[in-house]
C-alpha cells in the first residue's frame, strides 16, 4: 500500500494554527493593538467596519518595519521580541510568539503600510492566502498601518459562526478597553462605521478609566497602592456601594498584560468581604508588577492565563492591598499590612468550600459558579419531574386549590409558622387540621411551604417567579402582542457605548414588553414608560441597568435574542429572596407556577421547588 501521510500545505497549516489565535474579529483587534503598543507608539487609531467583519484597521506612529522585516512579519514564528528560550522568562512586551500576523494573513486579506523614520518612503504590501500579492513603495507617515479585510473570507464555517454585530462589537470593545487601560499614556482613537466612539488622549490611569467608563466612574474609585519586595500593586477598586450584579468590570494586569484569574478574583472578593451585597461584584482595575522570572505567561496561546511561582503569596498581598485601600477610605476598619500577611494564607480548601454562609466571599464565589448552570439550559427534565408535571393537578386534589379553600381571615395576612404548625402531626386527619394548613406559609422570606395531598411542597419564591415571568415574557415576544404600560415623567439614561449598542439592538423587543424607551442618539435613551406590573416596584433606571447586565450575561452564553430578553427581564423583575409575600400573593405564585410549561426549573436552571412525600417524612421519624 502506498504511503498516505503527507505534510499539510503551508496555507492550510496556517489556517489551522490561526484557529487558535484568531477566533473572532476581537482577536485581530487585540493582536494589532498590542503590536502597535509594542512598537512604541504614542498614538493609535482603530477603525472598525461592520463589527470587524469587513474591516479592522490599526494605524500607529511606532517604530515601523524595514522592508525585510515587513515581509518576514507574516511568517509563522517570526518575532523580533524573543531570541532564545530563556528570553521567555524575561518578556515585557505583549506579543512574543510571532504567530499573530501569520495567523491573520491565513484567514483574511491584509494590507500593510509601514515606514521607519529614517526612510523617506514607506512600503505597501498586500497579502492574501498567506502570500504576498503585491509590494510597492508608498508615501506614508512613520509608523505602521495594518488593514484586515473580510476576516474568514476563506473559512466559511468560521465566518458563519460569527455572532451578530452587537455581540462581536462587544468583544472588540472589551479587548480595546483592556489595551487602553494598560496603556493610559497612549492616545487612542476608535472609529466605528464612520463615527468616532472613543477619543482618549494620553493621561494617567484615573483619566483613562473615566474616559472609558464614563465620568460617573470618577467618584467611585479608590486608589490601591502597595509595594513589597516581591510585588507591586497599584490601580483602583470601586467603593463597595457601586458593585454590580454582573461581572465585566474586573481587570487584572500582570506586568501590564491582561489576565483572568478566578483565584485572584477571589482574593479581591474576600477583601471586600461583608461590604458587598450578595451576588454583586465590585469594579476593580489592578496592576501587578512582578519579576517576570516568577511567572509563566506561556501557558495559553491567547496569553490570558498565567502561572505564578507562589500563587498564595500573590493572593494574600492582593487581598491585603485592597483591604488597606478600602480601610483608608473608611469603607472598613484598616488592617495592618505586615500583620495581615503573616497569617491566614488561604488554603485551597477554603476556596472550594461551598457550605459557608451566603454572604461570605466563598458564597459569592459559588454564586458565580452557579451561574454557569445557565449553560445546562434547557434542563433535561428527569423522569420523575416529567410525570410530576403531568400529575401536578392531582397533587392538589381536595386541597388548597379549590375556590372554597382558606377562610377569609387567612386571606391577606401572612401566617406565622406557629399558627400553621401548632398542633397537628403531618399525617393529621382532622378537618380543622387540614383547613389550617392549607394556606401557604412563607419561611425566612425566601421559601413558600405548601401542603399537598401526598405531603408538602417547598418553593423557592425567586426561582419560581423568574420561571413565571420568563414564560409570560416569551409568550408576549413570540405573539407580538402588546402589554399595558405605565407612563412616567420621562427620564434619560446614559449608557457606555457598547451597552448603548446592545440596548439599541433590542429596543423593539424591550418596548414590546411594556417599556417605552426612545433612542436619543449617541449613548442616551429616554424612558417614557415601563411595564405596568413593574410600576413603583423598582427604580426604572436601575431596572434597565439590571436588564442590560443580565442580557450581557446571556450574550456570553450565546442565547437567542428573545430568550435572552425574556430571561433577563424575568431576572430583573422577579420578587427577590427576602421579600415578604402575603397569602394571596403566595397562592397566585403557586397557581401561576403550575400553569407554566416547565414549573420545575427557573430559566437559569435553578430548582423552583422540591416535593416532600409523607412516606419519606414518616421514614425520617421511624427508628
Ligand atoms: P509577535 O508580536 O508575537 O512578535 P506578531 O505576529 O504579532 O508576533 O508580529 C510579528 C512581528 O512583526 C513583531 O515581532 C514585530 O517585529 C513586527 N510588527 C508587527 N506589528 C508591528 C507594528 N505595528 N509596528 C512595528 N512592528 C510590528
Ligand atoms: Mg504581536
Amino acid at each position: 500500500m502506498a504511503d498516505i501521510i503527507q505534510l499539510l500545505p503551508d496555507s492550510i497549516a496556517n489556517q489551522i494554527a490561526a484557529g487558535e489565535v484568531i477566533q473572532r474579529p476581537a482577536s485581530v483587534v487585540k493582536e494589532l493593538l498590542e503590536n502597535a503598543v509594542d512598537a512604541g507608539s504614542t498614538k493609535v487609531l482603530l477603525i472598525i467596519k461592520d463589527a470587524g467583519k469587513t474591516l479592522i484597521q490599526v494605524t500607529d506612529n511606532g517604530c515601523g518595519m524595514s522592508e525585510i522585516d515587513a515581509r518576514m512579519s507574516f511568517e509563522r514564528h517570526a518575532t523580533s521580541k524573543i531570541r532564545k528560550a530563556e528570553d521567555l522568562f524575561l518578556i515585557r512586551t505583549m506579543g512574543f510568539r510571532g504567530e499573530a500576523l501569520a495567523s491573520i494573513a491565513a484567514v483574511a486579506q491584509v494590507e500593510m503600510k509601514t515606514r521607519q523614520k529614517k526612510n523617506d518612503l514607506g512600503l505597501s504590501i498586500h497579502i492574501q492566502d498567506s502570500k504576498i500579492q503585491k509590494q510597492e513603495p508608498c508615501q506614508f507617515a512613520p509608523g505602521t498601518s495594518i488593514a484586515v479585510k473580510n476576516l474568514f473570507y476563506n473559512v466559511p464555517a468560521r465566518r458563519n459562526f460569527l455572532k451578530s454585530n452587537p455581540v462581536e462589537l462587544r468583544h472588540i470593545l472589551d479587548e480595546f478597553q483592556r489595551v487602553a487601560l494598560a496603556n493610559a499614556d497612549v492616545h487612542f482613537i476608535v472609529n466605528r462605521d464612520g463615527e468616532e466612539i472613543f477619543h482618549l488622549p494620553p493621561g494617567n490611569l484615573r483619566q483613562r478609566i473615566v474616559g472609558l467608563l464614563g465620568t460617573s466612574s470618577n467618584k467611585k474609585l479608590i486608589p490601591v497602592e502597595e509595594d513589597t519586595d516581591v510585588i507591586r500593586i497599584k490601580g483602583y477598586v470601586a467603593k463597595p456601594e457601586f458593585s454590580k450584579k454582573s461581572r465585566g468590570d474586573q481587570y487584572f494586569f500582570v506586568n501590564n498584560r491582561f489576565i483572568r484569574s478566578g483565584y485572584l478574583h477571589h482574593a479581591i472578593m474576600s477583601a471586600y468581604d461583608e461590604l458587598l451585597q450578595r451576588d454583586t461584584y465590585p469594579l476593580y482595575i489592578l496592576f501587578l508588577e512582578i519579576d517576570p522570572a516568577r511567572i509563566d505567561i506561556n501557558v495559553h496561546p491567547t496569553k490570558q492565563e498565567i502561572k505564578f511561582e507562589d500563587e498564595r503569596l500573590v493572593y494574600n498581598y492582593l487581598k491585603v492591598a485592597v483591604r488597606h485601600a478600602l480601610g483608608q477610605h473608611h469603607a472598613m476598619p484598616s488592617l495592618d499590612f505586615d500583620q495581615e500577611t503573616s497569617f491566614n494564607l488561604p488554603a485551597m480548601g477554603r476556596f472550594q468550600n461551598s457550605s459557608s454562609g451566603n454572604t461570605t466571599p466563598a458564597g459569592n464565589y459559588n454564586a458565580d459558579k452557579q451561574s454557569n448552570s445557565f449553560e445546562r439550559f434547557p434542563p433535561q427534565l428527569d423522569q420523575r419531574n416529567q410525570s410530576n408535571l403531568e400529575n401536578w393537578e392531582k397533587m392538589y386534589e381536595g386541597l388548597g386549590n379549590d375556590p372554597t379553600a382558606g377562610s377569609d381571615q387567612e386571606e391577606g395576612k401572612p401566617l406565622t409558622l406557629e399558627s400553621s404548625w401548632s398542633d397537628e402531626s403531618p399525617t393529621g386527619t382532622s378537618e380543622a387540621g387540614i383547613q389550617e394548613q392549607k394556606a401557604p406559609v412563607q419561611i425566612h422570606r425566601t421559601y413558600i411551604l405548601n401542603q399537598i395531598k401526598s405531603g408538602f411542597l417547598l418553593i423557592d419564591q425567586q426561582a419560581a417567579h423568574e420561571r413565571i415571568l420568563y414564560e409570560q415574557y416569551l409568550d408576549i415576544l413570540s405573539a407580538q402582542s402588546g402589554v399595558s404600560q405605565n407612563q412616567l415623567f420621562s427620564k434619560t439614561i446614559d449608557l457606555v457605548p457598547a451597552d448603548a449598542d446592545i440596548l439599541r439592538s433590542i429596543l423593539p423587543e424591550v418596548n414590546q414588553l411594556g417599556f417605552d424607551i426612545q433612542d436619543f442618539g449617541k449613548n442616551t435613551f429616554v424612558v417614557n414608560g415601563i411595564p405596568a406590573e413593574l410600576a413603583g416596584k423598582k427604580d426604572e433606571l436601575e431596572l434597565i441597568h439590571h436588564l442590560m447586565d443580565q442580557f450581557k450575561k446571556g450574550l456570553e452564553i450565546k442565547l437567542d435574542i428573545q430568550d435572552n430578553i425574556a430571561r433577563s427581564m424575568a431576572k430583573s423583575a422577579a420578587v427577590k429572596r427576602g421579600q415578604v409575600l402575603d397569602v394571596s400573593e403566595m397562592r397566585m405564585l403557586i397557581d401561576k407556577l403550575f400553569a407554566c410549561a416547565i414549573p420545575y426549573k427557573s430559566p437559569s436552571g435553578r430548582n423552583c421547588l422540591h416535593t416532600f412525600e409523607l412516606n419519606e417524612l414518616a421514614k425520617l421519624f421511624d427508628s
